[in-house]
């Protein structure tokens, strides 16, 4: 019997939490084999802490990295930058994804199951369909949460009809109003004033290549922009803090207002590929762009393809 890790990006988001610990569980009932055990790469986010709270579930534990003899599932990324470390000595077995096929490789053939869905949590909601297993309250309440936050409760341009089906199937499971449902997991976050700006920087960043470019994008979302705008000469010193130490050649911050719509973007280093990959100009400071929601499909995917 092999123990094998199922395991989310680094910085976890409510996605990668909820992915490994529903993939664990849905992998112990159909596979006798191995054991799956659920882990996470950071600290939990509040809106995971509330629901592991709330429905009585231990949380995945935290581990730093893995290696020679370990085998991994990886869930809700496949990109060696959002990577556990030492994730190059250990096997990956599986990866179930939502996002652009990147960098990680293996040397045997794996199930590699990415859909271009809101959420990896509902590529799992689908997998508990196909094996025919029926979703508990813990586990529709971990589904759904994470589905929510993913798709910024459907309103993400990522979010799709199935998304919107599973939607539906687990807030009857659960017997709550899915709208309501979402704004008590994005309240769970809290108000913006008591979240550093170590925090709104550090909470939801990830590492891409864009041909070559070693780009920070993180995003923050909140549902006051106009109130968190009184820090942006703190914000903006901080993502130039990032880019210069972390030796990025450009960082962007999206600061996403879900209620609104929008997002705004302070941005350092290279500012002139991102300017001009979004025909814009950083010459005022940080710039108002609305309509963007998603890091993934209209940001990172425009900048992937002006690199290239
Ligand atoms: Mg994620
Ligand atoms: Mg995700
Ligand atoms: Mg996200």
């Amino acid at each position: 019997m092999t123990q094998i890790y199922v395991v989310g990006h680094k910085n976890p988001d409510n996605d990668s939490i909820m992915a490994a610990y529903a993939y664990a569980n849905l992998k112990n009932m159909t596979d006798a084999d191995n054991q799956y055990v659920p882990v996470r790469l950071g600290d939990l986010p509040a809106e995971s802490a509330m629901i592991f709270e709330e429905y009585g579930i231990e949380p995945p534990a935290l581990i730093e990295r893995v290696g020679e003899g370990d085998v991994l599932v990886l869930v809700d990324h496949n990109e060696m930058g959002q990577a556990v470390d030492g994730i190059e000595d250990a096997e990956v077995a599986e990866i179930i994804d939502h996002h652009r096929i990147a960098d990680v490789s293996t040397s045997a053939p794996i199930t590699f199951i990415n859909l271009p869905w809101g959420s990896t949590t509902s590529i799992i909601t689908k997998l508990y369909e196909y094996f025919g297993i029926d979703t508990d309250r813990q586990i529709a309440a971990c589904l759904l949460s994470a589905i929510l936050t993913d798709t910024v409760i459907l309103k993400s341009p990522t979010a799709t009809k199935t998304d919107a089906e599973h939607v539906e199937k687990l807030a009857k499971v659960l017997d709550v109003d899915p709208v309501e449902f979402g704004m008590k997991i994005f309240k769970s976050r809290g108000g913006d004033d008591d979240v550093a700006v170590e925090d709104i920087c550090g909470r939801d960043s990830k590492e891409f290549n864009f041909g070559g470019k070693k780009c920070w994008i993180a995003q923050y979302e909140t549902v006051d922009l106009e109130g968190l705008r009184a820090r942006t000469a703190d914000i903006a010193a901080q993502v130039a803090k990032i880019q210069e130490e972390g030796g990025y050649d450009a960082a962007l911050m999206l600061l996403t207002d879900i209620i609104v719509e929008g997002s705004d973007f302070i941005a350092a280093g290279d500012t002139d590929f991102i300017a001009d990959a979004f025909e814009i100009s950083f010459d005022d400071g940080p710039v108002w762009m609305p309509g963007v929601l998603s890091r993934k499909k209209q940001v990172a995917a425009k900048l992937i393809d002006y690199a290239g």
